[in-house]
């Protein structure tokens, strides 16, 4: 493509949308191709969490420096989670600053997604939905996951509970990870996540709701529909190759411990368009940036597959403590999350182990972590309280109620 020639990306979601915006503010003629017909489609109401511990700097500050308006988005500062350790215990994770916002992803008019879409058009670039492009034809490709690492499932619910945030580490109703309440503003979501494949996960769903039932009392849940969606975890020997810049989770620009990609999707979107306008290296400014808390993820995950409630429950010891004598909640998670010599060390040793090379990735050495087998552990019965929340579910959806994961195959020809 010739220097002034139209830029095509790849993908209508937060760092497609991104660059988009960034170019046609800079007077480029941009088009963005979305399989789907809108962006933010892929979630259908989920509400997911931009993570504020990870650097020094506040993300809403990077995002009004690279010019984004922060008033196009619902957001939900939030500087408290109920912190639930693996023997029930719950704790309160406190902090003076902000530790996370919670947004909707989605298509009504208050999310992210619909949010940077009207930054993106009223920038000038043109977007076209249900257009289905080569990855050939576009300059970035910033199409989201396309193979399974791991994956989320959750439902939306109506509440009359106040506004609340609770995070569990529970490696039985969330194998290798965590689970999840979010409430706001009446609209509850639960979610667990999957770090290793199951048979029959809806249980994990179900027995999850049943324990925030148990232990939320007042949650008065009134089922709306289930969500969820897959997440890749990919090292890529070269960011950039062939002219095409791969931004987001296209180029396996992920949380590889816990899944927080939204923040890496929008700052690599950036750089892509930057670079396109002469005022950086993609490859070098991914190196530099993302990459270094991109490989300490690569070693925390390796930790976290090697580790189970026992673990999980020290850890909230420790964050407790920690809190405790530095008076900020934020300190601990945020070093779990930040580059030292220790994880980079450790990640030299087990990212060869951990990833399995992808032959389909147009030469870019792409390596993914594999989405892991089940446990022995994994293999329970459902207690009669989740049993009866997933008849519950069944009825709600014999009315006419949405499940939204099944379009994410979309992206990924096998089965989930
Ligand atoms: C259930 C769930 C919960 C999550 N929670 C959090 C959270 O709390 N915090 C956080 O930071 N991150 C979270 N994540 C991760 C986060 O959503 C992603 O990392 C982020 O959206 C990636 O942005 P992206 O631009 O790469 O992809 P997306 O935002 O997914 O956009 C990709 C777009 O490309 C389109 N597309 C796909 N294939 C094609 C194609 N062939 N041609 C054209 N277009 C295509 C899709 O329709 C989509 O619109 C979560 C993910 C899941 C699945």
């Amino acid at each position: 493509m010739g220097e002034d020639s139209a830029i095509h990306i790849m993908g209508a979601g937060l760092s497609g949308l991104a660059a988009a915006t960034v170019l046609a503010k800079a007077g480029k003629e941009v088009h963005v191709h979305d399989i789907r017909e809108d962006s933010g489609a892929r979630f259908d109401g989920d509400f997911q969490a931009l993570e504020n511990w990870s650097m020094g700097v506040d993300f809403f500050d990077q995002l009004k420096e690279w010019g984004f308006d922060l008033s196009e988005f619902k957001a939900t500062e939030f500087d408290i989670v109920d912190l639930i350790h693996p023997d029930n215990v719950v704790t309160q994770a406190t902090t003076p600053s902000v530790a996370y916002r919670i947004v909707e992803r989605g298509t009504s008019d208050h999310t992210i997604d619909q949010g940077f879409k009207r930054q993106a058009l009223a920038a000038g670039a043109q977007i076209h939905y249900k257009s289905r492009v080569k990855e050939e034809d576009c300059t970035i490709i910033a199409c989201g996951p396309k193979g399974t690492s791991a994956v989320a499932y959750g439902e939306i619910f109506h509440t009359d509970h106040p506004n609340h945030i609770g995070f569990q580490l529970n490696d039985k109703l969330a194998p290798g990870s965590y689970s999840y309440l979010i409430i706001i503003d009446g609209i509850g979501l639960i979610c667990t996540c999957l770090w290793r494949k199951q048979k029959k996960s809806e249980r994990f769903l179900n027995e999850t709701i049943a324990w925030y039932e148990a232990h939320y009392p007042n949650l008065n849940r009134k089922p709306i529909k289930r969500v969820g969606g897959k997440g890749d975890f990919t090292i890529n020997r070269n960011y950039k190759q062939d002219g095409r810049y791969y931004v987001g989770e296209s180029g396996g620009l992920q949380d590889f411990m816990w899944g927080f990609g939204m923040r890496m999707a929008v700052w690599s979107g950036v750089l892509a368009a930057n670079d396109i306008l002469g005022k950086g290296n993609y490859e070098d400014d991914v190196r530099k940036h993302l990459m270094p808390y991109v490989r300490t993820s690569v070693a925390n995950r390796w930790l976290m597959n090697r580790v189970g409630d026992r673990m999980f429950k020290r850890m909230c010891t420790a964050w407790m403590k920690d809190q405790k004598k530095n008076g900020d909640g934020l300190r601990w998670i945020g070093k779990l999350f930040r580059p030292s010599l220790f994880k980079s060390i450790l990640y030299r040793f087990v990212s060869p182990f951990m990833l399995v090379k992808d032959p389909k990735s147009m030469g870019r050495g792409v390596r993914r972590m594999p989405f892991r087998k089940a446990l022995k552990r994994d293999v329970w019965e459902q207690s009669p309280e989740a049993v009866a929340i997933g008849e519950q579910w069944n009825e709600v959806r014999r009315n006419g109620a949405k499940v939204s994961f099944a379009k994410d195959a979309e992206t990924d020809n096998k089965p989930q």
